[in-house]
Formats: C-alpha cells, structure tokens, sequence
C-alpha cells in the first residue's frame, strides 16, 4: 500500500515562472503543476498538494510559520508523512521553526526547495522533490531539510551557494542522509544523544518576532548599537560574535551594550559567525565581558536556529532562567551541550 504523502507548498524558486517575458522570476505554479510536471511522484506516493502561501521566501515572516503550522496540524493525521515545498534564502529559518514548534514528531517533515524552477532546463526540483518524497514516506520521524542529495536535519542546515545545486549544508552535525545509487541511511547509526526522540508533536507555534540579529565587525560602534538595545521593539538580541565567541573590548561599545541589555532584562545570545565550530568562552580574554553579563552560549547551534529559538523562547513567555535553561539546553537535536 502507498504511503500518502502532503505537500504543503509556500512559494520560492521550485515553484516560479518568469511570466510575459519579464525576466524576474515570481511564484505563479499551483499544485497541480507539481505533478504535470514530476508524474513520478504518483510512483513514489498518494501525494496531494495544498498551496498554502505563493511567497519570494525573503518576503516570510514569524507569522506566517505560525499559519503554516496550523495547516500542518489540521492535516497531521490524515497522511503518513509531509513536504514543505520553500525558497531556499529562508528554508533554513523556517525548517529551524517548525521543529521548535513540533519540538518532536513521529511523522517525516521534510523542506525542500530547488536552485532552478521546476520545468526550467537543467532544474535540479524534479530531483529534490523525488528525494523528498521518497524520504517523507520511509525517511527519520523527526524535521529535516532535503536538498543537493543530502538530508539535512533542519535545525542544523543553512544555506551557503546561491549558485551550487549542493545549497546547503549542516557544519556541526552529520547529515542524516546521502542519496547516490541508494539511499544511505545515516540516521540510523545515529548514537543515542544524537536522535531526536520521536513522538507527537507539541504545536508550541509561538514565536516573538522582536529580536534583533547583529554581526560584530570591526568599526561597530555603539552609537548604532544603544539605540536598538534601548528600542521597546527589541525584546532581544542575537549576536554574532568573531569565532569562538570573541567581541572588541579595547573600545566600550560591547561591554556598554552587553550591561544595559541585562539591565533592561532584554537577553542576548552569542553565536559564532563561523558556521563551523562552536561558541567557547573559555579561551579567549575577549569573550569576558560576553561571560560577565549573562549573555547565552548558542554552542554549536547555526545562527538561523539561535535567532528562532530565542523568538520561540520569548513567544512561549519565558523569561530570565528559564529562558537561559530553554536556550541551552538540546530540545530537539540542534545543539550538542
Ligand atoms: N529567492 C528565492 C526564495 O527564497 C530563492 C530560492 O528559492 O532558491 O524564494
């Protein structure tokens, strides 16, 4: 018997045409398009498709994951497993909020997307799209990100080519699966702290969109930086700090910055601007004042889930130490503590 497989799609290039000649590319494919043009997918799957947004992913925000959960939600029961068809600029952040919001899931969700629209010569959709079929009826219970070949868990992945068909790619973990001749099932030599526990969703779809995502740099100065601190639109800040986990400390910008956040109880986390490694604020003397005002080690997390997760924490209404412990702490397989 075939498994029954949704596809929830929201837009980006897989689904775009270039229509009356403009040379830009905007989403117009409609569900059944989808297998007009990918018939294989009938072999694979009962697939149906349900277009639930037509969206540039640039233009995605914190509410419409909270719109999109809510139809995967009132679907969950009805099929064996999902594919959420996405641009791939913001998949990553997408991918990261869904499984935040599942928090687990006994049912494959699997994003994919594509570099080249579908039915465009040299389109690497059909491919992914079959991969990520093929995967949501047998592949791992839990989030992932399907693309280039590889299964991605989705709170790990980020994009790093806006050219290669290879788009994305998971530094801190291994990917959960490669598929050449035959799928390789790397998920499931995972060991034990590696898996995500599967199981029923917990649909905790809220999430707090006032957070504020800044890169250190050489030259930030805090007369940028106080402002937004002090902003009652910012309810917290994400920031990317050199590798480890360092800032400048010969001026006062970060110390000042870092200090009134904590008197505002505004919380700040620090994640690292190299996608591969991890936050360690033990080695170096600049990462002191990151360690003596409370800001949070995101770890080894990618910088798209520490933005989500602190938005998801904030939405769910925690605060102080328990935010701290929220943030972390691994709660569904996007950092190792
Ligand atoms: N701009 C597109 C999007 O994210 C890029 C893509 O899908 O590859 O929607």
């Amino acid at each position: 018997m075939k498994k029954r497989i949704l596809i929830l799609h929201t837009g980006g290039t897989i689904g775009m045409i270039s229509a009356n000649g403009n040379r830009f590319l905007k989403p117009g494919l409609t569900g059944r398009h989808f297998i007009e043009i990918v018939p294989e997918l009938n072999q694979l799957a009962r697939v149906k498709t349900q277009v639930i947004a037509q969206l540039d992913s640039s233009n995605v925000l914190p509410h419409h994951w909270v719109r999109w959960l809510k139809s995967l939600k009132e679907s969950y029961d009805d099929y064996d497993g999902f594919v959420i068809t996405h641009g791939t600029d913001t998949m990553a952040y997408s991918a990261s909020a869904f499984s935040f919001a599942l928090g687990r899931t006994n049912k494959p969700v699997i994003f994919t997307g594509s570099q080249r629209p579908l039915g465009h010569l040299r389109t690497d959709g059909p491919e992914n799209l079959i991969n990520a079929v093929s995967l949501a009826c047998d592949g791992p219970p839990e989030v992932s990100l399907c693309f280039g070949n590889q299964l991605l868990r989705a709170n790990r992945s980020t994009k790093f080519s806006a050219s290669d068909f290879v788009a994305f790619e998971s530094f801190n973990f291994p990917p959960l699966a490669k598929m050449g001749v035959e799928v390789e099932p790397f998920w499931q030599s995972l060991g034990k702290s590696q898996r995500v526990r599967p199981g029923r969703p917990r649909w905790l779809c809220d999430f707090d969109s006032r957070v504020f995502s800044m890169k250190v740099f050489p030259g930030l100065s805090k007369e940028m930086l106080i402002p937004v601190i002090e902003s009652p639109q910012c309810h917290g800040l994400v920031i990317e700090a050199y590798g480890s986990g360092t800032v400048p400390t010969r001026d006062s910008t970060m110390t000042e910055a870092l200090i009134l956040a904590k008197r505002l109880s505004k919380p700040v986390v620090v994640v690292s601007q190299c996608p591969h490694g991890r936050i360690d604020l033990d080695v170096y003397e600049t990462s002191l004042p990151v360690r003596k005002y409370g800001a949070l080690s995101a770890g080894d997390m990618t910088r798209e889930a520490s933005v989500v997760k602190l938005m998801h924490g904030l939405g769910l209404g925690l605060r102080g130490s328990a935010l701290a412990k929220y943030f972390t702490s691994n709660r569904c397989g996007e950092r190792s503590n």
